[in-house]
């Protein structure tokens, strides 16, 4: 069953690591972007029912009532759903109040995804995020009281100047919350962003210790065992999930399920070809007056690629690939074809093969050193 991804690129300020296909909200340039979304929509297969449903951005919870409102109609009239379907939608604290949260869910999202990313007021002034801890709690407060019952937490962990205890305090809020999925990435100094560019001034060295790259593993770690002694299975490198709760729609990417996408930098996969749409806003926006579609160097995925992807993403998984079933979907076998790619990361301690838990077949995973070191790993499959 595919699932449906939906981008949009607004949010109300901008956050100092960021460099997400996203810019400031403007009503005016948002309703005639929700114009040309519903046609990209309503132009997209809808012969399958869809089992997950992404809204990702950006902040989708800047939009207005009546924005998402329009949106999600026009979603749900197109594509018909699966009864037990998934749709999540990103939203930030700052931008959410009961009377939004209520519509999102009475028109069919059924699990938040919010985007806390600390429980400390400094923390998230030096990201540059628009709410304060408190507003960060209250927002899963709110999700509650509209009826969600499946909500998921984002952190960031590697700030400069961020203590092992301050990183402790940031899970332990969290599970306290008791979300039933919480994300655990490491921040990333992207290239030319304000927190990069902060970082550079030497005035700011000492936020940075000597011992960082140790200290970055070790809360990694920690993330890992904390969450796992409260009840949190880590089924991803960066994903932990209370009673099944993973998200299914990024399980389905994963596995690479048939995705459809909508709207500016969207990425789609369906009968082997992987395209991406334009990103530029006004250019989408123009493209659909102009009766064209934003597709961008659309890409089909030979045998070879499929073999190739089909590992790298799937190791992703904590759980790893299983070798036999790879060998019948693919009719390769993992062992003969990597034979020295395998040796030698098995070797270095980075990857293992072990019996699968619920059968007799083997699979081939990440170890725990692995999970820290998991890009080195998958270029070797490339
Ligand atoms: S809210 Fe998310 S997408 Fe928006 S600026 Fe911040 S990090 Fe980027």
């Amino acid at each position: 069953m595919p699932g449906l991804y939906i981008h949009i690129p607004f949010c109300l300020k901008r956050c100092s690591y960021c460099d997400f296909i996203s810019g400031i909200y403007n009503p005016a340039l948002a309703d005639s972007y929700i114009s040309a979304l519903k046609i990209e929509i309503s132009r997209l297969p809808n012969k399958h029912p869809i089992s997950t449903l992404f809204i990702g951005g950006g902040t989708p919870t800047t939009l207005s009532t009546d924005q998402l409102h329009s949106l999600l109609n026009t979603v749900f009239q197109h594509f018909s759903f699966i009864e037990n379907y998934e749709a999540t939608i990103e939203a930030n604290p700052g931008t959410l109040d009961i009377k939004k949260l209520t519509l999102l869910r009475q028109a069919g999202i059924n699990r938040l995804s919010i985007g806390m990313q600390s429980f400390n007021d400094q923390e998230l002034a030096l990201l540059g995020r628009i709410h304060s801890s408190e507003e960060a709690r209250r927002s899963i407060e709110i999700g509650r009281e509209a009826g969600f019952t499946n909500i998921g937490i984002d952190l960031i962990y590697g700030l400069p100047g961020q203590t092992q205890d301050s990183w402790h305090y940031n899970l332990k809020t969290a599970v306290s919350l008791r979300p039933q999925h919480i994300s655990a990435y490491e921040l990333t100094f992207e290239k030319d962003t304000e927190l990069s560019l902060f970082m550079k001034n030497p005035a700011n060295a000492s936020l940075i210790s000597q011992d960082c790259e140790e200290e970055i593993i070790d809360m990694y770690y920690h993330a890992i065992d904390y969450l796992d002694s409260k009840g949190y299975a880590h089924y991803e490198i960066s994903n932990f999930a209370k009673n099944d709760k993973e998200c299914r729609h990024n399980l389905n990417y994963w596995d690479r399920g048939t995705c459809y996408a909508a709207g500016i930098g969207a990425h789609s996969f369906v009968d082997k070809v992987r395209s991406a749409n334009i990103s530029d806003i006004n250019k989408y926006i123009q493209t659909f007056s102009q009766g064209n579609l934003p597709f961008q160097d659309p890409r089909f995925i030979t045998d070879e690629e499929a073999f190739s992807e089909a590992l790298f993403l799937g190791m992703r998984k904590t759980r790893g690939v299983c070798i036999e079933s790879f060998a019948k979907r693919y009719k390769k076998n993992l062992l003969t074809i990597y034979v020295k790619e395998i040796k030698e990361l098995t070797a270095m301690g980075l990857i293992e093969i072990s019996a699968s838990e619920c059968s007799y077949e083997s699979e081939l995973r990440l170890t725990r050193r692995g999970l820290v070191l998991s890009n080195e790993v998958f270029e070797r499959f490339i």
